[in-house]
């Protein structure tokens, strides 16, 4: 996008490492936007218990814990959608 990239070139005469981190971040979301499909199997953060960092096998894309919880909550319930099972979850908590 050229707002970005002149938002970066703003940066890098201004702020490099703020600018760095900028770009990381529209890298990422290039790696994930153009994934036809997540496996989030890598844990980048194997140390810790909460805060986790995941990795895509696929695409090299990273998000946190909370991301790959919606993401793969999503996958399942799109497979409940379509297996029919749209009785199964109201009002519980027992779906998820
Ligand atoms: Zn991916």
């Amino acid at each position: 996008m050229a707002d970005q990239r002149r938002l970066i070139d703003d940066l890098l005469d201004r702020k490099p490492e703020a600018a760095q981190m900028i770009k990381d971040i529209f890298e990422n979301n290039r790696k994930l936007a153009d994934c036809a499909y997540h496996d989030f199997s890598i844990n980048l953060t194997p140390e810790r218990v909460v805060g986790r960092r995941w990795q895509c096998a696929r695409c090299g894309g990273e998000i946190d814990d909370r991301d790959k919880m919606w993401y793969e909550r999503g996958i399942k319930h799109e497979r409940n959608k379509g297996a029919g099972n749209h009785e199964q979850s109201r009002g519980s908590k027992a779906a998820d």
